[in-house]
């Protein structure tokens, strides 16, 4: 009989900020396949289960693996943090069972993307329209990352830039972004998000630390309208425009 394959997001790092759906789907899998970073912030949840974990830049291995395991009865769990769907397993898996028909029963289970949860500990930065772009030069041509960087940023979207691995690339669409927004803007870079060491600092295009960034972090760029109040980034939603108040 063939399985069942669930392709979980567990939120940004502590028990926490998963969701209840993702914590049930985890301990109903036999079989937990993950990158093994991710492995480990779910420990909690893996006594008696079977383990298959594997390094960065084997996503397509864990997709098969799952789909190998799923389709002799199993009953699979692919964990990403965050949500799946977001630079997450979730694609990979689907186009792959897609690509082999495959018969198993999938669901892909949300998480809290690390966009939201770094967002939350900025304050609202997120308030109005936002662009999610990933910085990894791995799988999307640099020219690409920074023309998207460039018109996201032109049509006013907030940006939320994941994977900063590329710190040439990340220069260059700093210096793509102060042209467009002005250096003043301001900036929230969070590292470790709900994890043990997190991170949260406020600064400008200006002024970002591009050393201190790294692949576990998250930068949120605001837009034309967004300030910072205290330790708040505020982007508004637009009802100034509307109302007087408070
Ligand atoms: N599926 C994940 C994203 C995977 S890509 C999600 O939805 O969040 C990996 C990138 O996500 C990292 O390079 C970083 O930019 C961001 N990220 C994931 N977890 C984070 C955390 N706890 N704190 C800050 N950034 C995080």
């Amino acid at each position: 009989m063939a399985g069942e394959l669930y392709v979980v997001g567990f939120g940004p790092g502590c028990p926490s900020a998963r969701t209840p759906e993702a914590v049930e789907a985890i301990k109903a899998a036999d079989v937990v396949i993950g990158y093994k970073t991710y492995i480990e912030l779910i420990s909690d949840l893996l006594e008696g289960k079977e383990v298959v974990s594997a390094g960065m830049r084997e996503e397509v291995y864990r997709a098969r693996k799952a789909l190998e395991l799923a389709g002799e009865g199993r009953r699979v769990a692919v964990v990403s943090d965050g949500d799946p769907q977001v630079f997450g397993m979730a694609p990979l898996v689907l186009e792959m069972a897609s690509k082999l028909d495959a018969p198993v029963s999938i669901k892909v289970v949300p998480g809290v993307t690390a966009a939201l949860a770094a967002g939350a500990l900025l304050g609202a930065p997120l308030g109005s329209d936002f662009a999610v772009i990933n910085l990894s030069p791995l799988l999307t041509p640099r020219g690409v990352i920074l023309e998207r960087v460039r018109q996201a940023a032109a049509a006013g979207f907030v940006l939320a830039l994941y994977n900063p691995i590329d710190k040439q690339l990340l220069r260059d669409v700093l210096a793509v972004l102060r042209q467009i927004r002005g250096g003043g803007t301001p900036v929230g870079v969070v590292k470790d998000a709900y994890r043990q060491g997190q991170r949260v600092a406020v600064t400008t295009l200006n002024n970002v630390d591009v050393e201190s960034v790294d692949m576990r972090t998250t930068l949120i760029v605001g837009n034309d309208e967004t300030y910072v109040w205290r330790r708040f980034l505020i982007t508004p939603r637009g009802y100034h425009r509307k109302y007087a108040y408070p």
